[in-house]
C-alpha cells in the first residue's frame, strides 16, 4: 500500500470503521512508514481536539436561509428541458471548475515556498506552534483565522 491510498483511510482507520482487510494493509504499512506514522499521529490529536470543541448549533434561520437561495437560484436558471444541453452546461461547468482548481493549485504552488513548513510534531506543544499558525496572531477578533488559532492553541498535549 502506498502512502496516498493510507493517507485516503486514515480517518476511517482511527474511527474503526475501516474493512478488516484493509486495516491490515493500513497496519502494515504503518509500520514501515514513519511518515505516515506521524500523519496518524496528527490526525489522532486533530480528532481529540476536535471532540473537545463544544459545536454551537447552527441557528435555524441559517438553514432557512440557505434553502431559500437555493430555491431562488434554482429558479433563476433558464428552464432547459433538453438533457444533452444539460449534460453540455455539467461538462462545460466542470471544466470551468477544474481549470479553476488547476490555477489554484498553481498559485499555492508558486505561494508555497512562502508559507513556513510545519515543524516537527513532537517539538512543538500546540497544533498553532507545530505548524506556526503564529502567523495569524494578526488576524481581526472575531475572525475565521482568529477563531481557529483559539481552537489551535487550545490543542495542548
Ligand atoms: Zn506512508
Amino acid at each position: 500500500m502506498r502512502c496516498s491510498e493510507t493517507d485516503n483511510m486514515i480517518d476511517t482507520f482511527l474511527d474503526g470503521t475501516l474493512a478488516p482487510h484493509l486495516r491490515k494493509e493500513v497496519e502494515r504499512h504503518l509500520d514501515t512508514c514513519a511518515g505516515c506514522r506521524q500523519t496518524l499521529e496528527r490526525r489522532r490529536r486533530l480528532s481529540v481536539l476536535l471532540q473537545s470543541v463544544d459545536v454551537p448549533p447552527v441557528p435555524r434561520a441559517f438553514a432557512d436561509a440557505v434553502m431559500a437561495r437555493a430555491r431562488r437560484v434554482q429558479a433563476s436558471r433558464p428552464a432547459c428541458g433538453d438533457a444533452w444541453l444539460q449534460t453540455l452546461f455539467m461538462r462545460v461547468a466542470a471544466a470551468v471548475v477544474l481549470a479553476a482548481g488547476v490555477g489554484a493549485g498553481a498559485f499555492m504552488g508558486v505561494n508555497s515556498q512562502r508559507v513556513p513548513a510545519p515543524t516537527d510534531v513532537g517539538a512543538s506543544d500546540t497544533l498553532a506552534g507545530a505548524y506556526n499558525l503564529d502567523t495569524l496572531s494578526d488576524a481581526p477578533e472575531g475572525s475565521v483565522p482568529q477563531a481557529y488559532l483559539v481552537l489551535a492553541n487550545r490543542g495542548s498535549r
